[in-house]
């Protein structure tokens, strides 16, 4: 506190004495003054600092700089440190450069600057102010309009070893001049990108011992500052920077302490790397479906690309005034969407209520409604098998014989599996092939990819995230760059194009790799052989030209351990899981004809970073992002699949509910699929019911069944969220299964599953949308029967159980979550959005049941990848048209959920550190159906088995009373290498720097001989604490009683220094 007092009666002092400062005696009093200041702020913390620029310090400094400055010969006895100390305390006002203005102290310094420039310790001391001043950008423009910039330039030399404190004044106040847009253009008019350069070469060159690493450090600066402009960029790559700056890079990478200067330098190579539209003829899917009721012919033109995130899974909403905070709009019900005569339509999806279960004490036959049923070609095992079957062999045979629709070669299938067969269990691949065989494309696939068809075990062994090597994406930028300097060595090939029937199948390239995307589920636009790497582009979303993440294709003709980098040049998001340990996934027929048929965590120097391409045609502002990963293939002439993330089709989906109803028993477990509706493609978007047969017929029994509560699930709204669907099938074969929990779930509810809710995006390879272009997540408000058929009919249904009073106990939408980790609900919460949107409404006057917090408090205790930190139950206005959001406010349901599944891993629990399998996945949608059991405790009379699984039953919520964190909280830190370079990347000018720089400047012997005027005033200088420079002969030790505190702070007795 006394501290602070003495700095507040400084200040009041300083007011008096600093205006006018007359004789001898005044000026000795003054520099009193301003040294004891400098003491004082220099001790401790910044709060004195901070304290006396709140008690108006700034604009005293000023106005005694203002009036010092215009006597007609400024006394720079006192103006030196005046100056000196007005750059301490404005490198710390954020609002200096407006008070520099208001005060009229921009043009005087500008002035005295220009006066000065012969005595450099002066000089540097009106640079640092000036500096300063332009932490405003109107300062900054006010001073370029004055001719501040060409002053300041001419004060930077080439290389030189004198005065470097000065020449490093001078580029950072250049710098600080060009935050302004105006005098960056005017710096670009004058040439200064070109002299810029020019005087970081010869400053790089003369240096060789590094000692002027500042200053290098500080022209990088200028450079980054002159290239926030396109001329500027434009300049740069003209005059040769790039390669100016590569070459510089590679001669730091040598040295060891050169680190400061590598960074900065690569980030503006990215920054300036000429822009280039991604080799394409539109930036339109390839894949286009006319629309009924729309004219075929809207081809869309050159389109505004903007990447507009808007996706309700993947971006968090920072701003707490996304949620809706009105709480009659929250309470109310919206009028149905529908008259109430069309929901008749629905009976037939609940065949459980109107079942009279006849033949339960009969023998009679499975139960064969499902009309899709297609048996596997049987026949062919008289042939031969074939001797050897090779992967390479597999690729072309498979293809053209497996080709469903020609049905030229039925016996491959039979043979393939005789001599290979795998034992993956509810997967049939003959059943398989029959699906996809009544699967309906755009492109009319006619090939099966292999890992689908033959099906996927999980590997044995878990797999870590992977570690990011220091520095990867630097080598990723640096190879991108070479690309720009020896064009020579391009290759440049198209390998693999979608559009171009040609480029596809097998190779003639003979040391290229080859690429196929057209099956269920493919996406890979174009593949490019450009060095010893491929650039793969994307297929945007049918009728689309968006949402470029969802990849998986074949690749082939590689040589064993040799590694083959893959940039995958199009991606939109601003980050990725890709930097924080997520690895793509890789099938290998070989692997799997030698008994191993599992996806697998591949690919090492995975990054993910801002690129330098742009659409075709779009916005050329616009850029994309690279996902580049290296992968080593173990086999020679090997068929392997890569794709985001471990990938489930339609026909997967279609298959394994065949082989699911074929191996329920249909006495016990009453399981019907129908078809909710057709897609707009024509395929049937399946319905699956799951309840246990009554016990008998009698009447009793039949009331029970029909007052089972409803549980809807829903799954793969999204179709890039494959992750979704492993976790639906975990869930259906647990259903289906003779666990007591299951069982016992069975006898409590009446499942209504659609696991698949987008099957024409699933089946097309789109990420995000459906065939109309559309989130089908972001038409639940008002979906239109036509162009969303799935949502309209699930919606219908939702209405239909409402209205015959079985409105659904639960809701859960399963979804994919590419920006976290671990697996996590949202729900629905009137109390905990109002209390979190800050709206004046008394919570506490709220009354709301908490029965939605029991599922995942129950998922927290039994599901060791669910993180119930993760969880929230806020309602944004952005998500009001999602199923979660319109399911709770439309029907009523309580527990309405989207439960979101990682790509990557988990950061918590037992799997912690660990990359996700399928087996996770699936374990996951069984926990959720134990979960259920959570919320019949009560009521339900157990059967004794599953009464003995103390883990589910011993659910005590006392126990399980988590505190919620923030839910908005980044659950990553930032990347080790920065991922964009549009923001600016450079390091701030650290304070202390500045500080010791001007503290610097009263001692530096290099200086003083040049200083006559200030030669013989530096004397003792250097016996003084090194924080406190500003004028130290002046004042004698004895004036100040200064103690060192042993916390190194300054104690000074009130009065003594002032005699
Ligand atoms: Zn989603």
């Amino acid at each position: 506190v006394q501290s602070f007092n003495n700095v507040s009666l400084c200040i009041s002092l300083s007011h008096v004495d600093l205006f006018s400062p007359q004789n001898a005696g005044d000026i000795e009093s003054t520099l009193n003054i301003l040294n004891v200041l400098d003491e004082l702020l220099s001790a401790g913390t910044d709060r004195r600092i901070t304290y006396m620029i709140s008690k108006g310090g700034s604009e005293a400094l000023l106005s005694a700089l203002v009036t010092t400055a215009r006597t007609f010969s400024p006394n720079f006895t006192i103006l030196l440190p005046l100056l000196h100390l007005l750059a301490k305390v404005g490198h710390r006002d954020r609002r200096i450069g407006m008070k520099a203005e208001k005060a009229e102290a921009v043009l005087p310094t500008l002035t005295l600057l220009k006066q000065n420039v012969k005595h450099t310790r002066r000089t540097a001391a009106c640079l640092w102010v000036l500096q300063v001043f332009c932490s405003s950008v109107t300062t900054a423009t006010l001073l370029g309009q004055n001719r501040g910039l060409d002053v300041i330039f001419r004060l930077i030399p080439p290389h030189t070893t004198r005065h470097k404190r000065t020449v490093k004044a001078a580029i950072d106040a250049l710098a600080a001049l060009l935050c302004s847009k105006a005098n960056v253009r005017a710096a670009v008019a004058n040439g200064y990108v070109s002299a810029l350069l020019k005087l970081y070469e010869d400053w790089h060159n003369k240096d060789p011992d590094h000692e002027t690493i500042p200053i290098r450090l500080a022209l990088l600066h200028c450079l980054h500052q002159t290239t926030h402009c396109s001329a500027g960029r434009d300049a740069l790559v003209a005059q040769g920077g790039i390669s100016l700056l590569y070459h510089t890079i590679q001669t730091c990478l040598a040295s060891n302490g050169l680190e400061s200067l590598v960074e900065p330098a690569v980030q503006l190579m990215r920054k300036c790397y000429p822009k280039c539209p991604l080799p394409l003829t539109s930036d339109q899917s390839v894949y286009t479906f006319p629309l009924p009721g729309r004219p075929t012919d809207t081809a869309p033109g050159p389109q505004d690309v903007s990447f507009e995130d808007d996706s309700d899974d993947d971006i968090e909403n920072e701003e707490d005034d996304d949620l809706e905070s009105d709480v009659n709009k929250l309470r109310s019900r919206p009028e149905p969407d529908r008259p109430l005569e069309q929901l008749g339509q629905y009976v037939r999806l609940c065949p459980e209520l109107h079942h009279d279960f006849q033949d339960l004490d009969s023998d009679s036959e499975v139960d064969s409604s499902s009309e899709e049923e297609v048996e596997g070609d049987q026949d062919g095992k008289g042939e031969p098998p074939e001797n050897h079957l090779q992967a390479c062999d597999f690729h072309s045979h498979f293809l053209s014989s497996a080709s469903v629709k020609q049905d030229s070669h039925p016996s491959m299938v039979d043979r393939l599996l005789e001599k290979h067969g795998a034992c993956i269990p509810h997967h049939d691949p003959r059943m398989y092939t029959a699906a996809a065989a009544l699967t309906k494309s755009i492109p009319e696939y006619s090939i099966l990819a292999f890992p689908d068809f033959w099906g996927h075990l999980p590997p044995q062994s878990k797999e870590p995230m992977a570690g990011r090597k220091p520095n990867v994406q630097r080598k990723k930028v640096f190879e991108d760059v070479q690309r720009l300097l020896n064009p020579e060595d391009v290759i440049d090939e198209v390998v693999f194009d979608l559009e171009d029937p040609s480029s596809q199948g097998s190779p003639d390239h003979s040391d290229s790799l080859s690429f196929f995307s057209k099956f269920e589920c493919g996406n890979l636009r174009k593949a490019v052989h450009v060095r010893r790497y491929y650039d793969l582009i994307l297929n945007a979303d049918a009728n689309c030209s968006q949402h470029h993440q969802w990849f998986y294709f074949e690749v082939s003709g590689m040589a064993a351990n040799v590694p083959y980098r893959f940039n995958i040049i199009n991606c939109e998001k601003a980050n990725s899981q890709f930097n924080y340990g997520m690895q793509p996934v890789l099938y290998s027929v070989r692997e799997a004809l030698e008994g191993r048929p599992n996806w697998l965590r591949t690919g090492t120097e995975v990054c993910y970073y801002r690129n330098s391409f742009c659409p075709s045609r779009g916005q050329k502002s616009s850029s994309f992002y690279t996902l580049t990963f290296t992968v080593t293939f173990k086999h020679n002439e090997d068929v392997c699949y890569l794709a985001y993330h471990y990938p489930y089709t339609y026909s997967a989906l279609q298959s394994h509910l065949q082989v699911l109803q074929r191996s329920v028993d249909p006495r016990k477990l009453f399981f019907r699929q129908q078809s909710l509706c057709n897609t707009l493609a024509g395929n049937p978007c399946p319905l699956v019911t799951i309840t246990a047969c009554p016990p008998s017929k009698s009447w009793k029994d039949l009331h029970q069944l029909r007052n089972r509560p409803c549980v809807v699930l829903t799954a793969r709204v999204h179709p890039g969220e494959s992750n979704a669907s492993w976790v639906m099938k975990g869930t259906l074969e647990f259903l289906c299964s003779s666990d007591p929990v299951a069982e016992a779930l069975r006898e409590a509810y009446i499942f209504k599953i659609i696991p698949m809710l987008n099957p024409d995006g699933v089946i097309n390879g789109t990420h995000r949308c459906s065939l109309n272009g559309e989130d089908l997540n972001r038409q639940w408000m008002k979906p239109d029967p036509v162009l969303s058929p799935t949502i309209y009919h699930a919606k219908g249904f939702l209405y239909y159980l409402n209205s015959i009073g079985k409105t659904p106990l639960v809701f859960c939408d399963y979804h994919g979550h590419s920006r976290k980790k671990n697996v996590f609900l949202y729900g629905c919460s009137v109390k905990e959005t109002v209390w979190q949107s800050g709206s004046a409404v008394n919570t506490a006057t709220l009354k709301e049941d908490p029965g939605y917090r029991t599922i995942p408090k129950t998922l927290d205790r039994i599901a060791p990848a669910f993180s119930f930190n993760s969880c929230n139950y806020l309602v944004e206005k952005s998500r009001e048209a999602t199923a979660r959001v319109v399911v709770w406010r439309e029907m009523g349901v309580l527990r309405s959920y989207t439960m979101e599944s990682t790509y990557n891993g988990c950061d918590q629990g037992v799997f912690k550190g660990m990359q996700t399998g399928t087996g996770e996945l699936e374990e996951m949608g069984v926990k959720f159906c134990q979960s259920l059991l959570s919320l019949r405790r009560n009521t339900m009379l157990y059967n004794r088995r599953v009464i003995s699984q103390p883990t589910l039953l011993n659910l005590d919520d006392n126990l399980l009373d988590h505190k919620s964190r923030n839910c908005f909280e980044d659950d990553e830190p930032p990347c080790v290498e920065e991922i964009e370079y549009r923001n600016d990347s450079f390091p701030e000018p650290n304070r202390n720097d500045l500080d010791s720089e001007v503290n610097g400047n009263t001692s530096s012997a290099e200086e003083e001989e040049d200083d006559e005027e200030e030669h013989q005033t530096t004397g003792n200088s250097r016996r003084r604490s090194m924080k406190s420079r500003l004028y130290p002969h002046l004042i004698g030790q004895e004036t100040l009683n200064i103690k060192r505190s042993p916390c190194n702070g300054m104690n000074i007795s009130n009065g003594q220094y002032l005699s």
